[in-house]
């Protein structure tokens, strides 16, 4: 008899097998890890980092982890829930067809979505060339002067021109005028955000209100909600007559064939770039866009690229005009906008570049011919169609036959709009076919008529749209939407820009605050299921119950992560979360009529969205002093709250503080401002540090945001998408953000924050994948390892930088931090002349994108090393950091000149080193391989540095002439 031995039946069990790809380190490197910080173990190390007192009681309560197939088979079977119907629904979401060069190359390539913002600019002149694009694109479109790379939705772009025009504009009036057939959505997010500012919104028939009422701006859609094509030539000039703005929502495909609203006298211009080959993914994300009149741009909100020159003397992009932003501006800054809608810009951008100017107003023409026969067969068919011009929406009186025909319709597989008990919306978009507008005649058709063909219209047919209104000017004329439109072509210029940056698929990005972790394919797959990608975001709510599932299990999942009662995943982006839990608070103290509390303390190491966010709620912004190690001074607070005592709305910290500190009082601060009737607002952006192991609910916070693009491993796309969840205590719950055109009012009565009820709906699957395959268990692990990986680096550095604030912890080398540390540089800065800047442009010879530059702390570097980068890769950067402060060593040792060594001409490009003369003190091999293994694999930097100033002071955010890359 053969006896074998016995395989236990563990073998079956799931031993965290997406735990141990997540998380870098393994057991091995941890003890290596730990004995270089000198501590017994980690949880020693978490007991001596985290303060006992907000520890967490009880561990979270999660469905236990599951493998990577495993998650994806049960995300199927909620994605299965929603149904996907043609929609014809229109509202500012359209079907569209993501060339499948775009698809795989950019939505589904790490190199695209794994960037970050690109505040570095030698290491982000792909993905600047693509939003240079962009720009060029909406700005040419619209007929306007300057454009902006990308606002985070369409309602909320209208919102910021609402701003921007009340800034800009003489008149001193405090009414806004909307037109009624703007999109209901819009409306309603212009309401929200008009509302704490005192601005009174109007809403009817333009011109009319624009006789009765004083004005600062007016906004107007083109075509309108239900298809009219309005020439709005005359209210324009009204408008100005009276110091006002005019602010028009446009389509960007029905502008190839209309008047651009620039060529007549529209002040700004918003919209949304989702046809542009964006899937309508449930609401989001998408590009929208601002674009307005040159005079405006220094008020401009959200981040524009501009082209500037690098030491060389070369074209170079970077971000411009900076000063108008949160993170230097704070209270005052044009907008709160940080993470935008990056990754979705660069599709749109390549969808124009891909089909060029004359491919794109082939579409157009198609979507409008068949709008055209469209009505003409309804009308044979014996209904009226409202709108006598129309691009690709109709509005068609239905009578009492409205619900017979969305019905047949909905029988057929399709949505169309109801936009009255007695009207129909039909809207058209770039997949409409020959099939659907037959069906479309079928469901409209009265019992027993017979429908026509559409080759009944073999003749041809007039277009709707109103004559004196074509367009007649030229777009896109740059080579850039000229050239690449084969797909060989295409794929190679898409290659082309990936490999000038560098994203998480080459190397590490420690940026401090920004927690750049794994962004696990696994977890990226379901995005685009047609079940997530493919449904309109006003579709029936039965059609939607997959969302609905996501939302409610997700949510739950973050209460247990936070500590808190309510969630809304609406805010897309952590800047419109804090605008959203601001609202909950002012409206909780409304509610109790104490509506005056509107004094938000804010320390002055926080964030710049904080204050920005602040002053959009009307909130007045009052700075907490901090002590050296960043820390709020409870001195300071209790001094302020008693002063403000009757006015204190609330504190805005974060936690743990922006300097990486768990600060062991928060509770006492909690309290203190709890005491003075003000409530606590905790910045979640930190959660990394945080998630297992302690919750901002449960220690005293009454508000947060999360940033599920930091924590929750949605990629950062080169500076969007974001989904920024808004979490809140029991009794706020009720001041949670509604979304009444979608039919969710919630009776603290804020409103809509985001032109879709489910935000960023389409990328909420990531974070559920995470969570779902890590579990309690698997989370707290990767806080703790971001923890120990954070006081690694702070070990291994602290022989040869100043650590910032060392928690002073006895046995700790290093001191003890967070999920971060900052390196202290202004020493150096004394005594070799060498910045903070020029480390972290040196940095990029090394391969490295830098760690965050001068925040919180000017003259400093802030390392966020994540619990997701291998030991290999930590010890990489530290040894890549060691040997650039022996390169500083020679500086002060005066072995290099102080204004010509490798730090201060760094990043070095190929074509720099290949000059025949060589001026430098230094090698060309000392330029190029500092370190050995970079002969191995080496990153060029495409450009020398580039010059701040210059780009600045020489404005200039469009498509750089041919005639610039000359020599
Ligand atoms: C990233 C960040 C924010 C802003 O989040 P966005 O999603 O970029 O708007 C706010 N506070 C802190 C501390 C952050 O790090």
């Amino acid at each position: 008899m053969l006896m074998h031995a016995h395989t236990p039946l563990d073998a079956l069990e799931n031993h965290g097998e997406f735990i141990a790809r997540h998380i870098g380190p393994d057991t091995a490197d941890e003890a290596h890890m730990l004995s270089v910080i000198g501590a017994a173990s980690r949880q020693a190390l978490i007991d001596a980092i985290v303060p006992k007192s907000i520890a967490r009681a009880q561990p979270m309560v999660l469905p236990p982890a599951v493998t990577e197939a495993e998650a994806l088979a049960e995300l199927r079977a909620v994605a299965s829930l929603n149904q996907v119907k043609k929609s014809f629904i229109g509202q500012g979401y359209y079907g569209t067809l993501t060339p499948g060069v775009i698809l795989r190359n950019i939505l589904e390539n790490p190199a695209w979505y794994t960037a970050y913002t690109p505040y570095q600019a030698e290491i982000s002149q792909g993905r600047m060339e693509a939003l240079v694009n962009f720009q060029t694109m909406i700005a040419e479109l619209t007929g306007m002067a300057i454009a902006n790379a990308s606002m985070l939705d369409e309602a909320t772009a209208a919102a910021e021109a609402m701003t921007l025009a009340k800034r800009s504009v003489k008149s001193k009036s405090n009414t806004l005028i909307v037109a009624g057939d703007c999109h209901p959505q819009t409306i309603e997010v212009v309401k929200t955000r008009a509302e704490p500012l005192g601005i009174e919104v109007i809403v009817g028939f333009a011109p009319k209100l624009m006789e009765e009422h004083d004005y600062f701006a007016v906004l107007a859609q083109y075509p309108s909600t239900s298809g009219l094509v309005h020439d709005m030539r005359e209210v324009v000039e009204k408008a100005h007559a009276k110091s006002a703005a005019f602010i028009v929502a446009a389509d960007l495909l029905a502008l190839t064939l209309l008047t651009p609203p620039g060529e007549w006298g529209a002040d700004i211009v918003i919209g949304n770039s989702q046809r542009f080959g964006v899937p309508m993914g449930g609401g989001g994300p998408h590009a929208a866009f601002m674009a307005c009149r040159d005079e405006f741009k220094r008020s401009m909100p959200g981040r524009l690229v501009g082209v500037s020159v690098d030491a060389h003397g070369n074209p170079a992009y970077r971000l411009a005009l900076q000063t108008r932003e949160q993170h230097i501006r704070r209270e005052k800054a044009t907008s709160n906008i940080c993470t935008a809608q990056v990754l979705l810009a660069v599709i749109a951008s390549m969808y124009a570049v891909y089909h060029g100017p004359e491919g794109l107003k082939r579409i157009a023409t198609r979507v409008a011919t068949f709008t055209a026969i469209l009505a003409d067969g309804l009308g044979k068919l014996g209904l009226k169609v409202q709108n006598p011009y129309a691009f690709d929406t109709l509005t068609i009186e239905t009578g009492d036959r409205t619900d017979e025909i969305i019905g047949r319709a909905l029988a057929g597989g399709a949505n169309l709009r109801r936009l009255s008990p007695q009207h129909v919306g039909v809207s058209l978009d770039e997949t409409t076919t020959r099939e659907d507008i037959a069906a479309l005649w079928s469901w409209f058709a009265p019992a027993g008529q017979a429908c026509p063909q559409v080759s009944d219209y073999a003749a041809g047919i007039a277009l709707r749209l109103p004559e004196g209104l074509r367009r007649t000017s030229a777009y896109l004329t740059h080579p850039v939407f000229n050239t690449h439109h084969s797909e060989t072509e295409m794929l190679r210029y898409l290659r082309r820009l990936a490999d000038k940056d560098l994203a998480l698929d080459r190397s590490m990005i420690p940026l401090g605050s920004c927690t750049m972790k794994l962004n696990a394919t696994s977890e990226m797959i379901p995005i685009t299921w047609p079940e997530f990608a493919a449904v309109h975001p006003f579709a029936p709510a039965d059609q939607l119950k997959g969302y609905a599932l996501l939302n409610e299990q997700l949510t739950g999942w973050l209460c247990q992560a936070t500590g808190y009662a309510g969630i809304s995943l609406q805010p897309n982006a952590g800047s419109q979360g804090e605008y959203a839990g601001l609202l909950a608070i002012r409206g909780w103290h409304q509610s109790r009529g104490e509506g005056h509390r509107k004094v938000c303390l804010i320390p002055e190491s926080a964030h710049g969205t904080n204050p920005a966010s602040a002053q959009m709620v009307g909130m007045q912004v009052l700075v907490v002093k901090c002590d050296a190690n960043g820390s709020v001074d409870l001195d300071d607070l209790k001094a302020k709250c008693e002063q403000h005592a009757k006015d204190l709305a609330c504190i805005m910290i974060t936690y743990p503080s922006t300097y990486g500190v768990f600060e062991p009082r928060v509770k006492e601060l909690c309290a203190m401002v709890h005491q003075y009737g003000g409530r606590v607002y905790v910045d979640g952006a930190n959660m990394n540090a945080l998630v297992g192991v302690a919750a901002p609910g449960q220690f005293g916070g009454d508000v947060s945001h999360l940033n599920l693009h930091k924590t929750f491993c949605i990629p950062h796309g080169g500076g969007g998408p974001g989904v920024g969840p808004v979490c809140v205590v029991e009794d706020l719950v009720p001041f949670l953000p509604g979304h009444a055109t979608a039919g969710q009012v919630r009776e603290g009565g804020v409103g809509a924050v985001s032109a879709a009820p489910l935000g960023n709906a389409a990328v909420l699957p990531i974070s559920w994948m995470y969570v779902r395959m890590m579990g309690a268990d698997g989370l707290k692990q990767a806080t703790e390892t971001a923890i120990l990986s954070a006081n690694y680096v702070a070990a291994k550095l602290s022989d040869h930088y100043d650590i910032h604030y060392s928690g002073g912890i006895a046995g700790v080398k290093g001191g003890g931090v967070a999920h971060e540390c900052i390196l202290d540089l202004r020493p150096l800065k004394e005594t070799s002349g060498i910045s903070a800047e020029d480390v972290a442009k040196r940095l990029i010879d090394y391969g490295f994108h830098a760690p965050t530059l001068s925040f919180p702390v000017a003259g400093t570097l802030m390392v966020e090393p994540t619990e997701s980068e291998p030991l290999v890769e930590l010890d990489r950067f530290c040894h890549a950091m060691i040997s650039i402060r022996e390169e500083i060593r020679k500086v002060e040792s005066g072995a290099w000149p102080k204004e010509d060594n490798p730090l201060k001409n760094a990043p070095h490009t190929s074509q720099s080193l290949l000059k025949a003369e060589w001026p430098h003190a230094y090698t060309r091999e000392e330029a190029a391989y500092p370190v050995a293994e970079l002969r191995q694999y080496k990153y060029w930097s495409p450009v020398g540095r580039v010059d701040n100033v210059y780009g600045d002071r020489n404005l200039f955010c469009s498509c750089v002439p041919m005639s610039a890359f000359a020599e």
